[in-house]
């Protein structure tokens, strides 16, 4: 079932990053897989106990503004987060259709947003790799509004950096929960995607419209800006 969205009722567009622009693939990796690797090369015990313990001193800041900030984890994990994310980076990559969205967007005229709980640290290897700044008119990290996108506070502080009329604007994520908070703060146009990685089944929303890739909802067009990296 394809899902339209009445664009010319639409001021704004807020768009998530990891799991929507681009692969979350990256994010578990580094977070379950790599991370735990390097923490257990220093620390030792087995590489199964190195993932238990790491998952589960994730768990305790799970939808707080400290699971997103790498010197909070560089601090508590005594590696250097920034860095080890450079080292991973081959698996940054862009989710498909992803860019046919953005163009469309530009096509219409709409002014886009990126709404990102990534720390600015992040920010910076993931646009190193795919550089996504030309195509938003504003970049805003949850750093920044001082509170987790989960977290009702965001999007009311959202609302004095960023002024928008939340009935008029559309947001895509790939977190129920962060959906569930925009929808709470009146945002009028949502979408889940399910297909946030690459190596993951697409699990889809049954309380959002939600479709495997944001490109979905747009027509197709011709992409006329290629990306740059900077590799
Ligand atoms: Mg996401």
């Amino acid at each position: 079932m394809t899902i339209h969205f009445p664009w010319q009722e639409i001021d704004h567009i807020f768009l998530d990053m990891d799991g929507v622009l681009l692969d979350k693939y990256f994010d578990d990796y580094f977070w379950e897989e790599f991370v735990p690797a390097q923490w257990q090369q220093k620390n030792g015990g087995t590489p199964e106990q190195a993932r238990a313990k790491l998952l589960a001193t994730y768990k305790k800041v799970e939808n707080t503004l400290a699971w997103c900030n790498l010197d909070y984890w560089s601090e508590q994990l005594r590696l250097d987060i920034p860095a080890l994310k450079c080292e991973a980076r081959e698996f940054i990559n862009l989710r498909p259709k992803a860019l046919n969205f953005l163009n469309a967007m530009r096509e219409m005229d709409k002014p886009v947003s990126l709404v990102t709980n990534a720390h600015p640290k992040t920010l910076a290897v993931k646009m190193g790799k795919i550089n996504l700044h030309p195509w938003f008119d504003r970049i805003v990290s949850a750093e920044e509004v001082g509170w987790a996108k989960e977290q009702p506070q965001f999007w009311k502080v959202l609302r004095d950096i960023l002024p928008h009329r939340p009935e008029r604007t559309f947001f895509a994520d790939d977190t129920e929960k962060v959906l569930h908070a925009a929808e709470v703060a009146g945002i009028g146009y949502l979408l889940h995607i399910a297909g946030a990685s690459s190596r993951l089944p697409p699990r889809f929303s049954p309380l959002f419209p939600s479709v495997t890739a944001l490109g979905e909802v747009v027509e197709d067009v011709e992409l006329p800006v290629e990306i740059t990296s900077a590799e």
